[in-house]
């Protein structure tokens, strides 16, 4: 078996979430990285100034630990840091920090591929084969998706889709809708703003997509279906639900 990381310096740690932040956008890379050997806390994120990463350097040390288990303890506290920096709870589940392990959290494990459970679960990782290849996925974060999760929430105002999900509400929306059912590129006219081209959509609802549009005064903005017309045929076409 290919060892990787079995000696944990700060270094490695650091390069690890170096790969998440390519993956998230984010910068947990430039955090302080701390280590203590007692308790049984086998990490933690600090969200209070000096926010810092903290790994428990006898966990990571033990022969019994896998590597495995190591990156998911690293991802784990990742996803704390990816609640924290992204404000997430305005977008998924509480709207106040109710718990630190809630729905925001479990969203977050999933964007960086953390076990989504509270508390390390050895047992998970007891049976898990870890080629070379997951390992080497692991420690790349090549095995999560990108997605640069700041300005798209700051486009849209809501967190990203699973893909074949978006893909699907997509195709009932052209099917159901075909007249306002915007792909980038496609010319649409707003009662005030103007002329304008899409340059990027999501689903909304069931109905409509929301829609980013370049203007071309150079402006842009983002507008649910039913606020826009797209140019069919070169007549403006208004939404209407169907
Ligand atoms: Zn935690």
């Amino acid at each position: 078996m290919l060892t990787l990381t079995k000696i944990w310096t700060e270094e490695k740690i650091r390069d690890i979430i170096r790969h998440l932040d390519e993956k998230t956008g984010l910068g947990g890379a430039t955090l302080p990285i701390a280590f203590n050997s007692y308790g049984n806390r086998l990490g933690y994120y600090r969200y209070v100034e000096p926010k810092a990463f903290g790994f428990n350097r006898k966990f990571f040390d033990d022969p019994s630990t896998g590597e495995a288990e190591v990156i998911d303890v690293i991802r784990h506290e990742y996803a704390h840091y990816y609640v924290d920096v992204t404000n997430l709870e305005l977008f998924v589940g509480h709207s106040r920090r109710e718990t630190s392990h809630g729905d925001n959290w479990k969203w977050a494990c999933k964007m960086v591929g953390a076990d989504p459970t509270r508390c390390h679960n050895a047992a998970l990782f007891m049976g898990k084969i870890w080629s070379d290849k997951d390992a080497m996925a692991a420690y790349n974060a090549s095995d999560i998706p990108k997605c640069d999760i700041i300005p798209y929430l700051k486009r849209w105002n809501a967190v990203p889709i699973n893909v074949d999900t978006a893909n699907k509400i997509n195709a009932r929306i052209k099917e159901r809708n075909p007249d306002s059912y915007y792909e980038i590129g496609d010319e649409v006219l707003h009662p005030e703003r103007g002329f304008g081209f899409v340059h990027d959509t999501i689903p909304y609802d069931y109905f409509a997509q929301k829609v980013y549009v370049h203007f071309e005064d150079g402006s842009s903005s983002v507008f649910t279906a039913p606020e826009i017309c797209k140019i069919v045929d070169g007549v403006a076409v208004t939404y209407r639900r169907k």
